[in-house]
């Protein structure tokens, strides 16, 4: 097992919902915790504070990590505190339901560089100063694996980072593993907004479309994720954490 005391994980994206849940988790083994945020200094904060509570060290770095630049000062500063990273989370991600045939050139490039650059950015510029065992962890979603209504870009940005995890995990071993969490709608912000677009709350969701009829926290997703990065001998696999969602997918219509 990969032991997490006093690793340096950074997880990107993480001033709330998922990528806090994971930062927390990683602060609880014991890791130096790097946080990041686009652009909510307040978020980004509070992220930091819970997790000294807990007794790890931890920053918080304002950078937009679908940017070279972005993704670059994430790196110097994570460096700069700890002096090394062990642990990348790609987390950062944004979910805008649009129907196809309204998705313009606007909510393209935003879902191109929100879902896939930043993989690719912090990935490549991360993977050369890692430690060597140490392990990347995506975040991508079930919509990258079944489609949704209105989730075409960003199912298929999605998709993409579950082919890239397996391009990646034969690339950069044996020195780094690279795997997947696929999850299904969990309780943040961005999960709560698609299904009452779809006029449904989350727990109504979670009731008629998961075979646990249980909605999804951030720390279920933060649980695999302590998990993936322990077990050493799981590299390029896409796990769905998803209540059973993509096996029941619409049956219950
Ligand atoms: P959220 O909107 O609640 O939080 C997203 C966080 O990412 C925020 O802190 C935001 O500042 C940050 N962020 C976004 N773009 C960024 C960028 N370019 N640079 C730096 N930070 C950035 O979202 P969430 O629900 O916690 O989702 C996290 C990840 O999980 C995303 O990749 C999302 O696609 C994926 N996901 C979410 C769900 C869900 O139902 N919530 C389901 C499947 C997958």
């Amino acid at each position: 097992m990969y032991d997490l005391k006093g690793r340096v994980a950074v997880v990107t994206g993480s001033g709330r919902g998922i990528g806090r849940a994971i930062g927390l988790r990683f602060a609880r083994e014991g890791c130096r915790v790097v946080f990041n945020a686009r652009k909510r200094q307040d978020e980004l904060d509070e992220s930091v504070q819970q997790a000294r509570t807990l007794g790890a060290e931890a920053v918080g770095v304002l950078a937009d990590v679908s940017t070279i630049g972005g993704a670059g000062v994430l790196l110097q500063r994570a460096l700069e505190s700890f002096g090394g990273v062990d642990i990348l989370v790609n987390n950062a991600g944004i979910g805008i339901f649009t129907p196809f045939i309204n998705a313009d050139e606007k909510l393209l490039e935003r879902h191109l560089s929100s879902d896939f650059r930043s993989v690719v950015y912090t990935t490549r510029l991360f993977a050369q100063k890692m430690s060597d065992g140490g392990a990347i962890l995506n975040i991508s979603s079930i919509a990258g694996i079944q489609p949704m209504l209105g989730l075409s870009l960003y199912g298929a940005m999605k998709a993409a980072v579950n082919t890239l995890t397996r391009y990646l995990a034969l690339e950069l071993a044996p020195r780094l593993r690279v795997n997947t969490i696929a999850p299904g709608w969990v309780n943040t912000k961005l999960g709560r907004s698609m299904p009452e677009l779809l006029g449904i709350s989350l727990e109504d969701f979670a009731k008629k479309y998961t075979l646990t009829g249980r909605i999804l926290e951030p720390e279920d997703v933060a649980e695999m994720a302590i998990t993936m990065v322990r077990i050493e001998s799981l590299t390029g696999q896409i796990i769905q954490v998803d209540s059973g969602e993509s096996i029941l997918g619409f049956q219950r219509q």
